[in-house]
């Protein structure tokens, strides 16, 4: 049995750290710092998704410009193209998303608005346990 992104939602919760696109990349340094993160997703005021920014993206930053790049605003080294997925998404669509793509997060959306974060981490969780619930059921079949 496939595990869904909402699955994964259901037990990590749906809450998601948004910054806002004139945020210093100083500052969004703290905010993922202080929230154990590896990424923010940019959203304007009325909740849109403008953007999403992560450590690479910080390091890219920096390595380009120095300790200039710190005082620089999020909307200039964000991703402004951002691949979502949805609740019904499974693990197996979530390793090829990330693969293909080159990245480790996935904003969910769920009739047009954000609905939770998957991170790799989490994808690895879910599939660890989709495997060892996969050997349960050959042990029992072997057994019984
Ligand atoms: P990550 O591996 O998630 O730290 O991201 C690596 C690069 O891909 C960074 O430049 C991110 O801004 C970008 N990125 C991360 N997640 C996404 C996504 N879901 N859609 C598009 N770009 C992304």
């Amino acid at each position: 049995m496939p595990i869904f992104v909402k699955e994964i939602l259901d037990i990590k919760g749906r809450e998601v750290v948004t910054v806002d696109p004139g945020m210093s990349i100083a500052d969004a340094a703290v905010t993922l710092y202080e929230h154990r993160i590896g990424a923010v997703v940019v959203t304007d005021h009325m909740g849109a998704v403008l953007g999403i920014f992560t450590e690479r993206d910080l390091v890219r930053a920096v390595a380009a410009k120095g300790s200039a790049a710190l005082e620089t605003r999020v909307s200039d080294v964000m991703t402004k193209s951002v691949t979502r997925c949805s609740e019904e998404t499974t693990t197996d669509d979530l390793m090829e998303i990330m693969t293909g793509g080159r990245f480790r997060h996935l904003p969910v959306e769920a009739n047009g608005r954000l609905a939770g974060i998957i991170s790799i981490g989490d994808v690895v969780k879910a599939r660890i346990s989709e495997i060892e619930t996969e050997a349960e059921h050959i042990k029992a079949y072997i057994a019984g």
